[in-house]
């Protein structure tokens, strides 16, 4: 885990989970009725918060409608009444580890754990062995699970990737052999960039990430090597004062000396987790190297429902030279119910932060739903021939040509995901979804 040097000015790393968050003095003196949401939540989703978060982004004077707040400590509307109050009698009963871990499972079975067809789809082959730790999705990338990268410093209750961090996916979802990555990049020159993805692959020792990450740069079609991560958001000091803080910057370097692209995809939410020394420090630093900073998010209510805070948390990125990247509607998974925007509703917000902005911070795309066909971006409403239309188009499809050809869906202002999107003008079915139905799993 990650630590400091000796010499480091930098807090030590400590983070607090479920069983140990009452030794937070912050979290411990909320009301018992928050402490006992917490416990119920967290007994179904994961829970994991660290000092950083708590000493430096969280604002407590502004709890519980602080954003970082809402978005690392778990509450009570993330689960519906019924899960709620099934899990809440169980603790007041004093039920056995055992009855709790049965109920927790069967709360998470109903929160669609595996959105997108994660665990089916999209997971290549190569010379008859299954890639677990892979997904080629997108003709030019591949998103690629190493396996010391699957938690975070702390965890987003919005999180799409919940069932992993509390068991239930088990890891099958990643790898950690080189060989056979570097075996089907080799057969397959389309593939132009390898995302790391996770958990945050930022957790990693740098001599883990280096042993991932050098193999590629002597593959010539590889043009980009991205990695997702919040670490930025959550724990900055793992750029700058980590006892391999600079083993990380020098392997950035060497990627940029290499002649390709190093791209960090950072993950933030709020201008919040923008104004700390620490983060400034390390953005700084991480462009040093070469590397670009871009970033995403999704939209999330009770957290980011206001075009204010984007169109101040892109100019705040622009101005520390990150470029923003994505817009993302929460998807259809675990506390979705408490999180979603409708999407004509994200369409508006996002609409007018992008109004608000140059065109320096207009890089930014979306909102867009990573649903399984593609990333599909809300384009916004119109009307035709005096019909009221969601106008829809692909930022990323399973088949390259749906990409950028727009469709239509009929109105609907309370749809938080395509699924619930009904095609306009009589249509039986979207464009895509024919070819679709005969996609072989
Ligand atoms: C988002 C995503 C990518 C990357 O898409 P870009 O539009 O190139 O950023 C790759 N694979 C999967 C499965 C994704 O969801
Ligand atoms: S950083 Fe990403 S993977 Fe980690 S908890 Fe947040 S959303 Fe999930």
């Amino acid at each position: 885990m990650s630590s400091p040097p000796a010499n480091s000015t930098a807090p030590k790393y400590r983070a607090f989970t479920l069983q140990t968050y009452r030794q937070v003095p912050q979290l411990n003196a909320l009301s018992d009725e928050e402490k006992f949401a917490i416990d119920v939540v967290g007994h179904v989703l994961p829970f994991r918060i660290n000092n950083y978060v708590i000493e430096q982004l969280i604002d407590w004077e502004n709890v519980p409608n602080d954003p970082i707040y809402r978005l690392t400590v778990p509450q009570r509307g993330m689960l519906k009444p019924a899960h709620f109050n099934a899990m809440a009698k169980l603790l007041r009963n004093g039920a056995s580890a055992e009855q709790i871990r049965q109920t927790a499972n069967a709360i998470r079975l109903q929160l669609n754990p595996h959105p997108a067809g994660q665990l089916e789809y999209n997971v290549p082959t190569v010379n008859g062995i299954k890639l677990t730790g892979v997904q080629h999705k997108y003709r030019e990338t591949l998103l690629f699970f190493p396996s010391q990268g699957q938690t975070c410093h702390a965890y987003c209750t919005f999180c799409f990737r919940w069932p992993q961090f509390v068991g239930m996916d088990e890891l099958k979802f990643a790898m950690k052999e080189t060989e056979l990555l570097i075996a089907y990049i080799r057969q397959h020159p389309e593939v132009t960039d390898i995302l790391f993805t996770g958990g945050d692959p930022m957790i990693m020792r740098s001599s883990a990430l280096a042993s991932y990450i050098e193999p590629l740069l002597a593959i010539d079609h590889i043009h980009t090597i991205r990695i997702g991560t919040k670490a930025l958001s959550y724990y900055p000091y793992r750029f700058t004062d980590d006892n391999d803080a600079d083993d990380l910057m020098r392997l950035f370097e060497k990627v940029s000396e290499s002649g390709k692209h190093l791209a960090i995809m950072a993950h933030f939410n709020h201008h919040q987790e923008l104004r700390t020394p620490a983060l400034e420090q390390a953005v700084a630093r991480i462009r040093n190297t070469g590397a670009q900073i871009r970033t995403q998010s999704p939209l999330m209510r009770h957290i980011n429902d206001d075009p204010q805070v984007w169109s101040t948390m892109w100019r705040r990125q622009v101005d520390l030279g990150m470029i923003p990247y994505y817009m993302f509607l929460a998807r259809d998974t675990g506390a979705q119910h408490y999180f979603a925007v409708p999407m004509v509703k994200a369409w508006q917000i996002f609409r007018e932060a992008y109004q608000q902005v140059s065109g320096i911070c207009r890089t930014v795309r979306g909102p867009s739903a990573s649903a399984t066909p593609g990333k599909i971006q809300v384009l916004g409403v119109t009307e035709i021939h005096g019909k009221k239309v969601i106008a829809l188009r692909f930022l990323q499809g399973r088949n390259p040509d749906w990409v950028h050809r727009p469709f239509f869906a009929e109105y609907d202002e309370h749809a938080t995901w395509v699924d619930e999107l009904v095609p306009a003008f009589g249509e039986e079915r979207f464009f895509f979804e024919e070819e679709e139905m005969s996609v072989a799993i």
